[in-house]
């Protein structure tokens, strides 16, 4: 009997063979494009990435396309292994077909390692702060020595910068890949199976904008260290209308596929701040978001009781409007949100800020239900998995879990859009304006999402000023009927 690592899409790596040599199966499920409405740039990276991975690998893989999963697993006569998959929903699959779990892969702490964390606490909070400052002192990341390197854990308040008064960073653009002919193939086959009705799906056909094969994301790897690493930091939290890339890595998707090991990354941004080439406050803020956040997320999501992914503690029961979930930008006047949707019908991508501070901010100011907004993250974005949508939608952006990862809800007004943006200039409303025709979306919006939550947001102490500065709206009232009008139109 042969034995085989059974490979997930998102498990297509080195790291995920225990020797370059392992026999592999890697199955293509039709059943995953069905049951949802993917971007179609996702379906394309996702099916191109794995058809990358069986090329590589040659003799070595058995590449099925399969309607389930279950079908082939059922009827193969090899012994299966998989690396912990990614979902509840994966693990469920793999322990039903009896197939051997050995632990999951592709992140810098282990399951282990984060117990061990968590009991360390004992009754204190969890915080993402001293939960990063473990791992770069395990992981010895930017450290000299017992210090962490330029003497402070933490440059958050160099990296808070509002955007530059130009309309674009001024850096090089990202580099893109060259398609080759499996995308070709990937194409045709996902133009025949929307044709034949089989599958649908959201935002537009594009070029190929994320690596696929791990060449590919190693090219990317250095490619951002050199060009655009100095200056991810300043900017990190800003917006440019004209420059939706800005100075981030676009390596979620490559990193969540597993073809780049978080810790590589890392090691290689650590040597060019060595180098003397990236100045630390950037090298640490992307450090902090790698091993920091994207592993911090990665435990919640397990460590937290499967229930979490349906908490909705603000009691938000609106449905999602279709012009949101199908990014119909065209019929939306407020600019932040039109040019958002916009960038993710092109590219199944914006960055971190467009994602919590218009999406989300927005979803959450109507009241939409947390559950449906983490899943059309789920099939917007070409990085979206259900182990990072679940705690960055649910906890980060929705405050649907009641303050798990984040001690406020993440509620701005236009005024913030304008100051971290360059949109507001250039937008039929006016983000000073909360009542009448002018009134901008987002600034009414954060005070009737305000007065409507007053009661489960009283004992928060973080957000006491803005519930008194409520108190003292004389337009209140107006304010209330306005947005009840408003309803779930597009603004
Ligand atoms: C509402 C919401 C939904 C999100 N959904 C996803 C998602 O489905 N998949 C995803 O990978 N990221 C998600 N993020 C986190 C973040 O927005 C993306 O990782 C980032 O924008 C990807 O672009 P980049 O690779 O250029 O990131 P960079 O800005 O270059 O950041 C570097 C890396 O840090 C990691 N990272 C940073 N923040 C987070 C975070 N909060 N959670 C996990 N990893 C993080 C990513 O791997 C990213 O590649 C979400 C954030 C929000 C607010
Ligand atoms: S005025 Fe309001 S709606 Fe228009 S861009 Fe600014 S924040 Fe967005």
């Amino acid at each position: 009997m042969t034995e085989r690592r059974w490979l997930f899409g998102d498990q297509l790596g080195p790291h995920f063979l225990d020797h370059p040599d392992d026999a592999v199966l890697l199955i293509e499920s039709r059943a995953v494009f069905r049951r949802r409405r993917f971007h179609r740039q996702k379906a394309h990276l996702v099916l191109s990435a794995m058809r990358h991975r069986a090329a590589e690998l040659g003799e070595r893989c058995r590449y099925v396309r399969a309607d389930t999963y279950g079908e082939v697993v059922r009827r193969t006569r090899d012994r299966l292994t998989v690396c912990r998959p990614t979902s509840h929903a994966a693990l469920d699959l793999v322990r039903s077909l009896d197939v051997e779990v050995t632990p999951a892969r592709g992140f810098a702490t282990s399951s282990a390692e984060f117990a061990a964390w968590v009991e360390g606490r004992g009754k204190r909070r969890l915080l993402l702060e001293d939960f990063y400052r473990d791992a770069r002192r395990r992981l010895d990341v930017l450290m000299d020595g017992s210090e962490p390197a330029g003497g402070t854990w933490n440059f958050d308040h160099e990296n808070r910068e509002p955007p530059p008064r130009q309309p674009t960073l001024g850096v090089d653009e990202p580099w893109w890949p060259t398609e080759d002919e499996i995308d070709d193939e990937v194409r045709h086959d996902l133009d025949r199976w929307e044709r034949d009705g089989d599958v649908s799906f959201i935002g537009k056909d594009g070029p190929r904008r994320f690596a696929a094969s791990r060449d590919e994301a190693l090219h990317a790897v250095r490619d951002f260290a050199q060009n655009r690493l100095p200056t991810f930091g300043a900017y990190e939290d800003a917006i440019l209308r004209a420059d939706p890339w800005m100075s981030h890595s676009l390596l979620s998707a490559p990193l969540n596929f597993g073809l780049l090991d978080p810790v590589e990354v890392v090691h290689r941004v650590e040597e060019a701040y060595r180098a003397g080439d990236v100045p630390i406050a950037s090298a640490e803020g992307f450090v902090r978001q790698l091993i920091g956040w994207r592993d911090y997320v990665w435990h919640l999501y397990w460590q937290q009781p499967r229930s979490y992914r349906r908490r909705n503690e603000l009691g938000a029961r609106g449905t999602l409007p279709a012009w949101f979930a199908d990014l119909d930008h065209e019929h939306v006047d407020a600019a932040c949100l039109s040019d958002t949707l916009r960038n993710i019908e092109r590219n199944g991508w914006v960055h971190h800020i467009p994602r919590l501070m218009v999406l989300g901010n927005y979803a959450m100011q109507r009241g939409w239900r947390p559950s449906q907004v983490t899943d059309w993250f789920h099939r917007a974005f070409v990085d979206g998995y259900d182990w990072v949508m679940v705690p960055n939608v649910v906890g980060m952006s929705q405050y649907a879990d009641g303050g798990v990862m984040a001690t406020k809800p993440y509620a701005g007004g236009g005024a913030y859009i304008d100051r971290m943006s360059d949109y507001c200039g250039g937008c039929r409303y006016d983000p000073k304006v909360r009542v009448g025709d002018d009134a901008c979306p987002f600034t009414a919006g954060y005070w009737a999402f305000l007065d409507r939550n007053r009661d489960a947001l009283q004992g928060n102490q973080r957000i006491a000023q803005p519930l008194r500065g409520l108190d003292r709206l004389k337009d209140l009232d107006e304010l209330r009927v306005q947005e009840r009008e408003r309803g779930s139109r597009a603004p």
